[in-house]
């Protein structure tokens, strides 16, 4: 129970790695508030897997992109201490380069980068006050590698990477850390547009010769956002089979 009574945001949490981590730090005995954009049907599935632990779950829905909503969440929150926020919600809107309306960069970079940041304002805030803290990013490969297609994700990405070095400098001091989580390829409803052949390619690209499961991101993120990470701060850690 390395999570008792401490106060989990996860962005995100009610489907795909957010719903492994809801269920992950529930069962270590945290109070989790799960976000979600819209899709109802999956965060009443949430609700229904938590079973007993399903009082220490909060559903909300929150578009992270809009600051509106992002500032509605932390006014209802307002003085309760959050121990961790995981900034989690992502989308993908992939287009080589040519093809890339303005539409589709700038919801990635909304979502993604513009979410992380409205997010985190409002835990920043929350996390001096209590001199605790934890903030994670899921970040991803594509930040260090590239893949075609990716100009806007991947300058998301590199982006919540950039933004967690220069964040956790502000905030060390006041025992608040912040750190990224960087999965490789993941077996969720964020890959369901890919074509089977393009899949197996990608399989094979792995080191490991596998996709990863939402439940091993959850264990790395889990650590990160332990007591025991106290000294661990700025840093990405890759959770990608070796990729
Ligand atoms: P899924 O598509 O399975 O789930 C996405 C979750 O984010 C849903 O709960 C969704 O809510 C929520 N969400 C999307 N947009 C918003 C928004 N604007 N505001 C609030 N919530 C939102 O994605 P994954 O679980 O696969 O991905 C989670 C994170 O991991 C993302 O940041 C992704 O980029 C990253 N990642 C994923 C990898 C993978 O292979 N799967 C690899 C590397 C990184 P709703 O259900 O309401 O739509």
């Amino acid at each position: 129970m390395r999570f008792s009574n401490q106060r989990v945001i996860i962005s995100g949490g009610t489907r795909g790695l957010g719903r492994a981590a809801s269920l992950a730090f529930l069962s270590e005995g945290a109070l989790v508030q799960a976000t979600y954009r819209g899709n109802e049907e999956a965060a009443e599935e949430l609700r229904s897997l938590a079973g007993d632990n399903v009082e220490r779950l909060t559903l909300t829905r929150c578009d992270v992109s809009q600051e509106a909503e992002v500032q509605a969440l932390w006014d209802e929150i307002g003085d309760q201490p959050i121990s961790v926020l995981i900034n989690n919600a992502g989308i993908r809107r992939d287009a080589l380069m040519p093809l890339m309306d303005k539409a589709d960069w700038q919801t990635v970079l909304d979502t993604n980068l513009t979410g992380g940041y409205l997010m985190s304002r409002g835990a920043v805030k929350n996390m001096m006050a209590q001199r605790y803290g934890r903030i994670l990013f899921v970040t991803s490969p594509t930040s260090r590698i590239g893949f075609q297609g990716q100009t806007n994700y991947g300058a998301s990405k590199a982006g919540q990477i950039g933004l967690t070095r220069s964040l956790c400098k502000e905030v060390a001091s006041r025992g608040i850390t912040v750190n990224c989580v960087s999965p490789g390829f993941i077996a969720t409803e964020l890959l369901d547009d890919l074509p089977p052949e393009l899949i197996k390619e990608y399989k094979k690209s792995v080191p490991a010769r596998r996709f990863g499961k939402p439940e091993e991101v959850a264990a790395a993120l889990m650590f990160l956002a332990s007591a025991d990470a106290a000294y661990i701060n700025g840093t990405t850690l890759e959770v990608a089979g070796g990729i």
